[in-house]
């Protein structure tokens, strides 16, 4: 693949897939009733969001999803080394300790936040593979953002939890990172890196994807990150890519709209509307939000044209 040459040429990429590999061969869509069905019942018992393309919602969106959903979310990948290998992750192989943003890799942290800035970002995920693997470096990236962006910035750190303790949790906070998104699907739904982090985080939330068979498992974190205080647990439509798709087990996938690297996973949007109708019914505070393949689509088409319009 060659190397993007500019921020809107990178996010035209991440937009339109034109580093597609591999195709999925598109099947059809089974579950077209029961997700009109499941719909109904969401409007009925008073979903937020954008059901056209499936923005949804219980109760707020997730502080870092709000300039992301205006095409002003963007995202440094810290390094795409892993202490975990989850099936469904949708980082490309050969996973290299390169820093990248939008598919465009980036030699050290000035040019990390100049991309960053060029792209008029309000807010930054600091993700990975596992970003804490370069603990050092984010703490530096953080500094950095801040230094330039001042307080406006959102900065979230995606993270498994794996690494996390108290003091290191103490000094990203101190860096000037806003909160914590963890991908507790890795570690197979223990909700005890999210308790720990909201020692010193106010802003700790879980994002994982909606993996269909997981879904008694899910049901059974909400109520644990309930109990604990988190505010939100953001379900992903489960996709299949390029990178993935030899590890998806006979999961079917559908081309949910052409022009994608991805293709969402048969069943997981059924469940992420069941856990949302489960939230509306039983849960007083915490908010579940629904990014399904169309909302991420969506967001980097409005991204790209925010990249074009400042040239
Ligand atoms: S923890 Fe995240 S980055 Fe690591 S393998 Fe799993 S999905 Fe990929």
């Amino acid at each position: 693949m060659t190397r993007p040459r500019s921020p809107s040429e990178a996010l035209q990429r991440y937009a339109l897939g034109l580093a597609r590999e591999r195709l999925l061969a598109p099947v059809p869509v089974d579950s077209g009733r029961r997700r009109a069905a499941l719909l109904r019942k969401l409007k009925a018992a008073g979903i937020n969001g954008w059901p056209e393309r499936m923005t949804l919602f219980t109760k707020s969106l997730p502080m870092g999803c709000r300039p992301c959903l205006k095409g002003q979310g963007s995202n440094l990948v810290m390094t795409l080394k892993c202490n975990r290998d989850c099936f469904f992750c949708f980082n490309p192989e050969p996973r290299l300790a390169e820093m990248s943003v939008h598919g465009r890799s980036v030699r050290d942290l000035k040019e990390g936040v100049a991309l960053l800035a060029a792209l008029g970002a309000r807010s930054v995920g600091i993700s990975g593979g596992e970003p804490l693997l370069e603990k050092r470096k984010v703490l530096a990236l953080a500094r950095a953002l801040r230094r330039h962006f001042g307080r406006s910035l959102r900065i979230d750190l995606y993270t498994n939890g794996d690494l996390l303790t108290t003091r290191v949790l103490k000094s990203l906070k101190a860096a000037g990172v806003s909160g914590l998104r963890m991908n507790l699907a890795a570690n197979g739904y223990d909700p005890a890196p999210a308790a720990l982090a909201l020692g010193v985080f106010k802003d700790v939330e879980v994002e994982i994807p909606m993996i269909p068979e997981d879904k008694g498992r899910v049901l059974v974190l909400l109520g644990r990150l309930e109990e604990l205080g988190c505010r939100h647990l953001i379900l992903h439509e489960l996709f299949a890519s390029a990178a993935n798709v030899s590890r998806m087990d006979g999961r079917r996938a559908h081309e949910r709209r052409s022009g994608l690297t991805w293709s969402g996973v048969s069943g997981s949007e059924a469940a992420a509307l069941e856990v949302l109708l489960e939230a509306l019914r039983a849960m007083r505070k915490i908010s579940v939000y629904y990014c399904s393949t169309g909302t991420q689509g969506w967001i980097a088409q409005r991204a790209m044209a925010r990249a074009r319009a400042r040239g």
